[in-house]
């Protein structure tokens, strides 16, 4: 792990959280190392049981912003195999390359603009010249691997929604602006994946492509910089952890008039969370040269005809999750007993609520199942018998569970419940009926 003297966080302090994360990740099963039987394979990762449910959170949370509560935007989800020409036209083929060097001394391969001219393996500044390397990952469809059968694993999922611009205008009669989303893999042969989930071979992306007419252009990339900021913020990530990124000119691609990135502050320095690019009529038009269908927008009103602009915010699910671990983990005391605990925001967390019996006496088991039974339909719920209730409420603080539910023998004369809550670590008597109404105030829609 490096330091990065900028950020104000020293390398060993650094390198601990990551420690931390990772080992947290692993221990209670948020995300394994791929193939770990057979020794692993690197730059791949599964997502374990408290993992999944984390990760369906974040992809839940984005759609819920970005489709659900708006009548502007329309779902996608498109295939991940596709031919070439899709990758032709959208200049994949050609330019989605990054620059490849090779270390004279260690034999190391690096992407050189990633390393400051010095190889991180064995110190030497002795490299190749850099060469393009192309980062889609080839296959061939069906059983006969010639050139004719070559397809693609999408290296994004932005092309989804040009390919199938025509076909949503159509069936939904949405008129711009207006955007398609989708959320899905992605895969890119990374020179060199690192950093845990944040730069991996096989991730996911939350992208939306929001069409526009041409003169609405900019408006509508400063609204989407500033939306996508607040997501983040309003899901947890602290003020002084985020920054919106304007890009120098000549960082910009040729086709695009604007982009910023939502940078968090990584325990190596500020990173890329997400990408919200203006990219103009670039994309259409590639595909409409290409493939000589009209991918325009007809204003019957107007008469005018015309090649919507595009607003693209384009998140990784895989690596937002990684930021959220990070930026919610904490080490406190409680009772004077240290404690390790994950605030992360209820939307989140891989479990809403924890129902605990106070023993494993059978006596309460008929009890704790019917309060389980009363709050799984509204929340995902986890239910442990096992260790004592203080282990229980840590192992549940761990994994960032925002509210426990206890019974215990006086809930058996009086049918009330204790709610615990994790930040505060605050306890309150609720009577059983009131319970999921008690907890639902403290998740608002
Ligand atoms: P980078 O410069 O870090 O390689 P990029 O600028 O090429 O990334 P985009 O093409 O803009 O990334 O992709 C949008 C988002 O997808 C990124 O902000 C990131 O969150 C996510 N992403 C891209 N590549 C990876 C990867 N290899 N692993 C995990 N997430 C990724």
């Amino acid at each position: 792990m490096t330091s990065d003297s900028a950020t104000g966080i020293d390398a060993p302090q650094s390198g601990d959280l990551m420690e931390r994360i990772v080992g947290l990740c692993k221990r209670r099963g948020f995300i394994f190392p791929s193939a770990e039987i057979y020794g692993g394979f690197r730059s791949t990762y599964d997502y374990g049981p408290l993992g999944v449910n984390m990760l369906r959170n974040v992809k839940n949370t984005w759609w819920r912003s970005m489709v659900q509560l708006r009548d502007d935007v329309v779902g996608l989800d498109a295939a991940i195999l596709s031919p070439p020409a899709v990758w032709e036209a959208s200049g994949h083929l050609a330019n989605f390359t990054d620059p490849l060097v090779d270390c004279r001394h260690c034999h190391s391969r690096w992407r050189a603009d990633k390393i400051e001219g010095v190889c991180p393996n064995c110190g030497s500044a002795d490299f190749t010249e850099a060469r393009p390397f192309n980062l889609m990952f080839k296959t061939h469809a069906g059983p006969i691997e010639d050139e004719g059968a070559v397809a693609y694993l999408r290296p994004e999922t932005a092309q989804g929604m040009f390919v199938n611009f025509a076909n949503v205008l159509q069936t939904t009669r949405k008129k711009p602006p207006f955007g398609i989303a989708q959320v899905g893999k992605s895969f890119r042969n990374e020179i060199t994946p690192q950093n845990f989930v944040f730069r991996t071979r096989e991730f996911e992306q939350m992208e939306m492509e929001y069409f526009v007419p041409p003169e609405e252009g900019m408006e509508w990339y400063r609204h989407w910089v500033d939306q996508r900021y607040r997501w983040y913020r309003e899901l947890g990530i602290p003020e002084d952890k985020l920054r919106v990124r304007p890009h120098d000119a000549d960082e910009l691609s040729h086709y695009s008039t604007a982009t910023s990135d939502v940078e968090f502050l990584f325990p190596w320095g500020w990173d890329e969370l997400e990408g919200v690019a203006y990219r103009t009529d670039f994309d259409l038009k590639a595909h409409m040269t290409a493939s000589g269908e009209r991918l325009e927008y007809f204003d019957q009103a107007t008469g005018e005809r015309y090649v919507p602009h595009v607003v693209e915010p384009a998140a990784g699910a895989t690596r937002t999750m990684m930021a959220f671990l990070l930026a919610g983990y904490e080490e406190d005391e409680v009772g004077g007993e240290a404690r390790m605990v994950l605030r992360l925001h209820w939307r989140l967390a891989p479990y809403q609520v924890a129902v605990l019996p106070l023993s494993k006496k059978e006596t309460l088991e008929p009890l704790a199942r019917e309060v389980l039974a009363l709050l799984q339909p509204h929340f995902m719920c986890d239910y442990d018998t096992t260790q004592s209730i203080g282990r229980r409420y840590r192992r549940q603080d761990e994994v960032g569970t925002p509210w426990c539910v206890t019974v215990d023998f006086d809930s058996l004369e009086d049918r009330a419940v204790t709610i615990r809550d994790r930040d505060s670590t605050e306890q309150v008597r609720v009577p059983v009926e009131r319970v999921v109404g008690e907890l639902r105030d403290r998740m608002p829609v």
